[in-house]
């Protein structure tokens, strides 16, 4: 066994597969958590009110089972195999024949080429392990931030805290760089908000994208910020003005930072150190 995941093709076929299921899995976190979290605030401001927590069925990542949301039919373990399933089912419910997102597919995919990709890039090994973590962190809070504008502390925090843990053994960059990452990355952001919001009056981020960027120093020291927030800016800026340029969209509705952030940082991840010592001359 280990003799095969040290091979780099096989490790990576493997990867590739987990990421399919792990996918599968994102896509429960992308739709639930937000949920979960409004169920959560909802019985918190019942009782700061005196009253009893509303009453609802139990739910979470694990209950209940997945249902259509057009006619409710429960989908079954065969439905359910990623992208597989909805190519067989040519994204139609089986049971009422109404349309499945293409989205569920999209992130299985996406999650298990990032995957098979981060195995292969590593190599077999604690970096690959956590590599495989962070990017299935950054799938999850890319996709939340674009449905709901949040990103969820029960993400963000654990991913700081682990990309330090991960440092501990000088895994991706020195312990000394990852304190000090996460302290700059918080800090940063939480700076350009202050300015913005005193010299426009708006608020143009949230506290999200604040612990977001700590979490990526955390796991990528201190000297890939400035290339994460240059590429995360970079892409917001073609991609808002994009937006508002050919779909109309308002210049006054907010457009999340936090899937710019979260593809920088797994760009970050792979090729941080070259782009930052070849392109912006630092460390
Ligand atoms: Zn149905």
């Amino acid at each position: 066994m280990l003799a095969l995941l040290q091979d780099p093709v096989a490790f990576a076929t493997l990867a590739t597969l987990l990421g399919l299921f792990v996918g599968s899995f994102l896509n429960v976190v992308i739709h639930r958590l937000p949920k979960m979290m409004e169920r959560d605030w909802h019985a918190q401001a019942a009782e700061l009110r005196g009253e009893d927590a509303p009453a609802g069925e139990r739910f979470n990542l694990a209950t209940p089972r997945s249902r259509c949301p057009h006619c409710g039919h429960q989908i079954g373990a065969l439905e359910n195999i990623p992208v597989v399933s909805y190519v067989l089912l040519r994204g139609r419910c089986r049971h009422c024949g109404a349309g499945i997102s293409k989205r569920y597919p999209i992130v299985e995919a996406f999650t298990a080429l990032l995957s098979g990709y981060a195995a292969w890039h590593f190599g077999f090994g604690a970096a690959a392990a956590g590599a495989l973590l962070f990017i299935w962190a950054m799938v999850a809070l890319a996709f939340i931030d674009l449905d709901t504008q949040l990103l969820p502390d029960d993400i963000t925090l654990p991913l700081l805290w682990l990309g330090l843990a991960f440092n501990l053994a000088g895994t991706y960059t020195e312990l000394s760089s990852a304190v000090v990452g996460a302290m700059a990355g918080y800090l940063a952001l939480w700076s350009v908000f202050w300015l913005f919001k005193l010299a426009t009056g708006k608020e143009g981020m949230g506290y999200g994208d604040f612990k977001l960027l700590g979490a990526i120093g955390a796991w990528l020291g201190w000297q890939v910020l400035p290339l994460t927030i240059l590429l995360s800016s970079l892409v917001g800026a073609v991609v808002g003005i994009g937006l508002i340029v050919f779909a109309r969209h308002g210049r006054n509705v907010p457009i999340p930072f936090g899937p710019y952030l979260a593809a920088a940082g797994v760009i970050a991840l792979f090729w941080g150190e070259t782009l930052t010592t070849r392109y912006l001359g630092l460390l």
